[in-house]
């Protein structure tokens, strides 16, 4: 992790944390990735088993410490007795926590952008540099099997059970990341083995069948930078899209009336021209260089909310005032 509040910021205080945690909220309202639904949470840095969230507002209007709550990494329920009401899709954030160590901010969006993808069977992928995050392929979880019996079908990630099943979705035990994870802690360590599978998510992003998407990533900062660039990596992809099928045309089968002898026959046209997206390699090595610039964009977008007379940051203190 090059960039972010994890663990760049050594002796990161918890005023620090609350301004960029509302600064961040700011952020993803302005840019369309959240609107009144919707949250960022990062994980405590005084205490690995609790995180932050907002109580239940809209983004937008987060302004204090007061609008943030404590919430235990174990079951989602707050430290504090008295807290103010909180999501009911808590248990998403605590699940992920409590899978990925390494873990330290996680943002759900609904965005429409995204959205399409989640539901038409057409694969999100990476189709420029700044969204080799995504690497080759982004999971879409698809709640429908998953509902406990009796409870509602409303595609929210209400308990503890189906926020498990959402979060081994970014470390699925069937990927190579797991198998090799599984592998190397099998090895003696003089072979490259290590005494502990790796806790790394294998996907950044993913998607939730009807819903929205889910990001998941070391700092506050990484966290954004992914959550914006998911949903610039949806418009590129359903603009790329739109004009390849526009300009090459789709796929058309049926009879079709052959020139020359006026006869009906049977006839396939055929699409040209395929879509290039990023390979697995540059996917690596684009999100390689470019998370080490995380903080570039993260000022830009900072000072765009602060001059915006809709948010205030009211949290005392912090790095960015
Ligand atoms: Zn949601």
């Amino acid at each position: 992790m090059s960039a972010g509040y994890f663990p760049k910021r050594e002796k990161l205080g918890l005023e620090d944390l609350f301004k960029g945690l509302v600064t961040a909220s700011h952020i993803l309202h302005y840019h369309g990735v959240l609107d009144a639904y919707g949250h960022i949470s990062v994980r405590s840095p005084d205490n690995h088993s609790t995180f932050y969230l907002s109580c239940n507002i809209s983004p937008a209007l987060l302004s204090s410490p007061d609008d943030l709550t404590e919430y235990n990494i174990e079951d989602a329920t707050p430290v504090e007795k008295d807290a103010k009401p909180g999501y009911l899709e808590r248990y998403l954030h605590s699940e992920i926590y409590k899978r990925f160590p390494t873990v330290n901010s996680v943002v759900h969006s609904h965005c429409s952008d995204v959205l399409p993808y989640c539901v038409s069977g057409v694969p999100l992928r990476a189709t420029g540099h700044m969204a080799g995050f995504l690497g080759t392929t982004v999971p879409v979880w698809d709640i429908s099997s998953h509902y406990p019996s009796g409870s509602k079908h409303d595609l929210l990630v209400r308990d503890i059970t189906v926020a498990a099943s959402l979060s081994a979705t970014f470390k699925p035990a069937t990927s190579a990341g797991f198998l090799y994870s599984k592998m190397r802690s099998a090895l003696p360590s003089q072979i490259g083995g290590s005494s502990e599978p790796s806790h790394e998510p294998d996907h950044f992003v993913v998607l939730m069948q009807g819903h929205g998407f889910t990001t998941v990533a070391h700092g506050i900062e990484e966290a954004v930078y992914q959550a914006i660039y998911t949903k610039e990596a949806a418009k590129t992809q359903t603009a790329a899209l739109t004009i390849h099928n526009a300009y090459f045309g789709g796929t058309f089968e049926g009879k079709v009336d052959v020139e020359g002898g006026g006869k009906i026959k049977q006839g396939k046209v055929k699409s040209e021209g395929e879509l290039k997206y990023l390979s697995d390699r540059e996917a690596a090595d684009t999100w390689e260089t470019n998370r080490r610039t995380a903080m570039r964009p993260w000022g830009l977008w900072c000072r765009e909310v602060e001059v915006c007379p809709l948010y205030r940051n009211e949290c005392p203190g912090g790095d960015d005032e």
